[in-house]
């Protein structure tokens, strides 16, 4: 059991006082869940420590990076190295090319890779080059699918305004928005109407790779073939986000489970090693429109920056065939136990994967879209996250974020998941609809 949270409540104060919400993220700040967001001062292998000393199973792994666990010896000493050379040139490095190097031997389309800071610049860089290379302004993104929080990758889920490529928030101007087509994920019929109602002036289709920000909802099978062909039958390009699953779900992410080839890729988190830096890349055709060997301008006084090279290629190198199978393993581990509690309490529940990204929905209807994801009793999760913080065990505070496991987590961090579940899932029984 944990204990008191008075440091972390103090600094939240300090940082409300300083800070919008007192966070630099808003899933931090804990608004979907309520309490108090956890300070974190220390993260070691699968466990991370608050300001006051109460010790967690972590199963954020700072939203995907941290697939080795936190600190990893031979992670932080080659960081330690690199900062030690000097932080920041603003020229060329070796490390950058050795990264993009083992980006394009992983991911076989990649034939390019150009590296930035992160996943959202990585995503706002992609659909510029989409549209320059096409000369097309339309983009059509799916419900439920996040790609950061670029003005016209804003358009979401759920609402009615988002469907008509409407801002769904404020400071996205409608012309912004109005080339974003929002499509229910997992339907082709959409995808194929939206191609025939737009001849000629869709640039892209742009979609998670397999959806981890609606909760894990993989894509249904022919799903990103058809996204393949369709946008190729019709002159459009193919972007896969792997900023979420890329390194993560296989040594080449989704794109190594499944095989279908984007024309662009979006990759950060795991690449990064936990420090800012992201990648996107793709077809070398492409690729090759960008400046300073195309028209298309894109640049970055930070990117490619050392100590984050370092950081993400020693990640990459260390996560062999070994780290995925300890992933894979994890991720159905903690799915098993999570079913198990809930049954046991009685809870109607389904456990979602994607690759190893984990989610619970609180509903028994199969989950395949946000409008099916949106519709479980979502108001069960609250005190079911709550139960389990209280018992030492860090997950998402939201029912709509997958559940990152690391290889780290060994027979210990189980049994403290273990002998957390059954509170929380009677927590979650006893939830009443609000
Ligand atoms: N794309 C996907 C699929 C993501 O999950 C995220 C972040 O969670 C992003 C893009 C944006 O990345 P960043 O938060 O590094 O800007």
């Amino acid at each position: 059991m944990t204990g008191a949270v008075e440091q972390s409540k103090s600094w939240f104060e300090r940082a409300a006082a300083v800070t919008p919400g007192g966070v630099n993220s808003p899933v931090r700040a804990f608004a979907a869940v309520g309490g108090t967001p956890r300070f974190m001062v220390r993260g070691d292998g699968a466990y991370l420590w608050d300001a006051d000393g109460n010790r967690y199973v972590d199963l954020v792994s700072s939203w995907g990076p941290m697939i080795l666990g936190h600190a990893h010896p031979e992670v932080v000493e080659a960081t330690r190295r690199a900062a030690s050379s000097g932080l920041s040139f603003g020229t060329p490095t070796s490390g950058e090319v050795e990264l993009a190097e083992e980006i394009a031997r992983r991911v076989e389309p990649v034939e390019r890779v150009r590296l930035v800071n992160s996943g959202t610049e990585a995503t706002m860089s992609a659909i510029r080059l989409a549209r320059g290379f096409t000369g097309r302004s339309k983009i059509i993104k799916f419900a439920g699918c996040y790609h950061g929080h670029v003005d016209a990758l804003l358009a979401q889920a759920g609402s009615g305004v988002a469907t008509l490529g409407l801002p769904t928030s404020p400071g996205v101007t409608g012309a912004q928005a109005a080339d974003t087509l929002v499509l229910p994920y997992n339907d082709l019929d959409a995808v194929r109407a939206a191609f025939a109602e737009n001849p000629d002036s869709i640039a892209a289709v742009i979609t998670e790779a397999a959806a981890g920000n609606m909760g894990a909802v993989a894509p249904l099978d022919g799903f990103n073939a058809g996204l393949r062909e369709l946008a190729h039958e019709h002159g459009a390009l193919l972007i896969m986000d792997e900023v979420m699953t890329g390194f993560r779900v296989s040594a080449a992410g989704w794109y190594g489970r499944e095989g279908v080839a984007g024309d662009l890729y979006t990759f950060g988190k795991v690449m990064s090693g936990g420090l800012p830096a992201a990648a996107f890349g793709g077809r070398a055709d492409v690729m090759e429109r960008l400046a300073p060997t195309g028209p298309v301008y894109q640049a970055g006084t930070l990117s490619g920056n050392p100590v984050a090279v370092a950081a993400g290629l020693t990640t990459l190198k260390l996560a062999g065939e070994s780290t995925y199978r300890a992933l894979d393993r994890n991720a159905e581990r903690l799915g098993d136990l999570l079913g198990r509690a809930l049954s046991d309490a009685g809870v109607a529940h389904t456990v979602s994967y994607a690759g190893n990204l984990v989610s619970v929905f609180f509903t028994e209807t199969p989950v395949r879209d946000y409008e099916s994801a949106a519709a479980s009793e979502t108001w069960r999760f609250k005190p079911f996250f709550h139960a389990l913080l209280e018992a030492g065990v860090y997950p998402p505070p939201s029912a709509f974020e997958a559940w990152f496991v690391n290889a780290a987590m060994d027979d210990a961090a189980f049994e403290i998941i273990e002998a957390a579940l059954p509170k929380a899932a009677q927590a979650a029984a006893a939830a009443e609809r609000p």
